[in-house]
């Protein structure tokens, strides 16, 4: 239009009619695929920078780093040219794919525990690369077909190896990684079913997909490495700070639960007690005379002692009990009861397991008693508050002679 400036208003019906043809983008496939080989070549990189302490997790891990590769150096290798869709670039950059995420498939598996052996994966992999050789003298329309069938099969394996991220998820992240190879392998399919109703010349890059389908794929592709790297490191992360955590809230020793553990869950285990019409008590623990138990038999037969003495208290409790260790040679429980009477009831049972239980070696005998000190936590008091008054009655039951249980004289115990 004539004397018009850029941006001078228009009638809506003129700006539409200047307005150029706008084809959909038509992702060159080839391209995605040399972009999917670098971003694997990426993820290798990322994944062998990791760590991982349990042998399980490592193992995979590399197995993972290796996947990765074979996949990124599988497609990298477009780059010296394709030349036919029957030629050695095409028949690396298939069978190398399949294997590459056969291998990932594996390792991944490892990571959720699921230990295949590893001369049925390397079996499976070399009849993958026979298949894509038979196939590759047959000719390009064999070769794509033995590609198809093979990376169906390798990634549907793959989900099925791994489906324990779905199933019992330790933390988001795993469910995701589930997902994304359920997702992998459900891909093939419809690709498959493609290709079998394509009747034109067999290309290079097999996408045989409608334009939509075909562009989805080549991003999904194309993403898809840094994506499932950035997932695993992210599981491995989660399982880190897990095990961490676990660490912090377990005694090494005796194997219940630290001081720091008592703290950050007894607010909880109070309130579901209390919601639940029960009333909380209080105990304090105390073997007696330890030192003596360590000055005549030793440090180490006085670590089993603790050991032996801490299941015995998990075990005459129920499983939502709070056993903690709170000092040396005391423990403090918080626990739901229905009343003053059954807390005094649980304190007897649990002294008399002590007292009951033949410690020590048969030669050499070890008599192990226990004074526990009790109090029932009063509404509204802190749980401090309480294990001070327990302390307190503990204090009270190894002056009164030792191996006996003593009651709060404050409030209801
Ligand atoms: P009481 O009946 O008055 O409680 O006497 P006790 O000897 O049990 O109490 P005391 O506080 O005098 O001694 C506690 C001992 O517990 C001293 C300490 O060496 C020992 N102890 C603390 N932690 C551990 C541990 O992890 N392993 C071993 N073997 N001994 C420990
Ligand atoms: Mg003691
Ligand atoms: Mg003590």
């Amino acid at each position: 239009m004539p004397g018009l400036k850029f941006g001078a208003a228009l009638p809506i019906a003129d700006r539409q009619s200047h307005r150029p043809p706008h084809p959909m983008l038509d992702i060159d496939i080839l391209s995605a695929f040399v972009i999917c080989g670098a971003a694997s070549c990426v993820a290798a990189f990322m994944t062998v920078l990791a760590r991982a302490e349990e042998p399980d997790v490592a193992a995979g891990l590399r197995i993972c780093t290796a996947g990765f590769a074979v996949l990124g150096l599988s497609l990298l290798q477009l780059l010296l040219g394709v030349r036919a869709a029957d030629g050695v670039q095409a028949l690396v950059m298939l069978a190398g794919s399949t294997v590459g995420v056969g291998l990932f498939g594996w390792g991944l598996a490892r990571l959720t525990g699921e230990r295949v052996p590893p001369a049925a994966v390397l079996g499976l992999l070399v009849v993958v690369v026979v298949a894509h050789l038979l196939a590759w003298r047959d000719g390009a329309w064999t070769l794509s077909l033995a590609f198809m069938v093979c990376m169906t099969l390798v990634s549907a394996l793959a989900a099925l190896g791994t489906r324990r991220f779905l199933q019992r998820p330790v933390c988001a992240a795993e469910r995701l990684l589930g997902g994304a190879m359920l997702l992998f392998a459900a891909s093939w399919f419809p690709r498959l079913a493609w290709m079998l109703a394509y009747e034109g010349p067999v290309q290079v890059h097999h996408v045989h997909a409608p334009p939509l389908a075909a562009n989805a794929l080549a991003i999904f592709y194309g993403v898809m490495p840094i994506f499932l790297a950035t997932v695993v490191l992210s599981v491995l992360n989660e399982r880190l700070s897990i095990r961490l955590a676990l660490r912090a809230n377990t005694d090494e020793l005796t194997g219940a639960m630290t001081r720091r553990a008592l703290r950050d869950l007894a607010p909880r285990a109070i309130a579901a007690a209390r919601s639940a019409g029960h009333d909380v008590a209080v105990l304090m623990i105390d073997l007696d005379h330890f030192k003596a138990i360590n000055d005549r038999h030793g440090h180490l037969a006085g670590d089993d002692v603790l050991r032996r003495t801490a299941s015995l208290l998990r075990a005459q409790l129920r499983a939502d009990a709070l056993v903690t260790r709170f000092g040396g040679e005391e423990f403090a429980i918080v626990l739901a009861v229905d009343g003053v009477a059954a807390a005094r009831q649980a304190s007897e049972r649990l002294r008399l397991a002590v007292a009951d239980t033949a410690f020590g070696s048969p030669d050499r005998p070890l008599a192990v008693t226990v004074s526990v000190g009790l109090a029932m936590l009063g509404p509204g008091e802190a749980l401090d508050a309480a294990l001070l008054r327990a302390d307190e009655a503990l204090y009270r039951a190894k002056s009164g002679g030792r191996n006996r249980v003593v009651a709060s004289l404050d409030r209801a115990a």
